[in-house]
């Protein structure tokens, strides 16, 4: 199984160090070019979303990474990652793929005190270290968005089709419990396919 995993700015090492844990084959999305190898999952990573959003459309990868986000490509997007999916953001005029019909804040925590540690359950899961970072969460979420878990009654992760996107962090902790949920959810997918032929 093939993930790629968005390496333009942020905390893509860590995600692709877990991923090669659990024995998938991981590639690096950098440039154009990249985008014509087949691959069945897509990570977006933490770190700086109005950078990562910038180099998206510089590099002339924007496009056709959302058309295939929008055709049902399975996305696990981690803080930075959720507001690229996020449809709105309540306190930023910028939009990205707008592919997870939900309403994102920006540091919504607070930009210099906004990181935290805490464990909460996360739904199909269990309990879950989450480790925030100058993170968003989610206000609003339309119908058909799952909420996976919440912390002090806002929502941090949510599924939407293949969509799976939350606030914390999943990749900077040793549990790679979320991980391996994604690469079942794509292997179930992959088989569904291969008997439809
Ligand atoms: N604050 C960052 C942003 O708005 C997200 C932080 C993160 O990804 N850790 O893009």
């Amino acid at each position: 199984m093939k993930i790629a995993v968005l390496a333009l700015q942020g905390a893509f090492i860590e995600h692709e160090k877990m991923l090669e844990r659990l024995g998938a084959e991981v590639i690096e999305l950098r440039k154009k070019e990249d985008l014509e190898q087949a691959f069945d999952g897509l990570i977006l990573p933490g770190g700086e979303s109005t950078v990562q959003g910038k180099l998206l459309e510089e590099f002339g990868m924007f496009e056709r990474l959302q058309k295939k986000i929008q055709d049902g490509l399975p996305v696990l997007a981690t803080c930075a990652g959720l507001i690229l999916l996020a449809g709105e953001l309540s306190n930023d005029s910028n939009r990205y793929f707008g592919t997870l019909p939900v309403t994102v804040k920006r540091n919504a925590y607070g930009r210099q005190l906004g990181s935290f540690y805490c464990e909460e359950e996360i739904k199909g899961i269990g309990v879950y270290p989450m480790e925030f970072i100058r993170a968003p969460y989610i206000e609003k979420a339309a119908e058909g968005v799952e909420t996976l878990a919440a912390v002090d009654g806002q929502i941090v992760a949510v599924q939407y089709g293949n969509q799976f996107a939350m606030s914390f962090h999943p990749e900077l902790t040793q549990d790679t419990r979320i991980h391996e949920k994604f690469l079942e959810i794509i292997e179930m997918g992959t088989e569904k396919n291969a008997v439809r032929g």
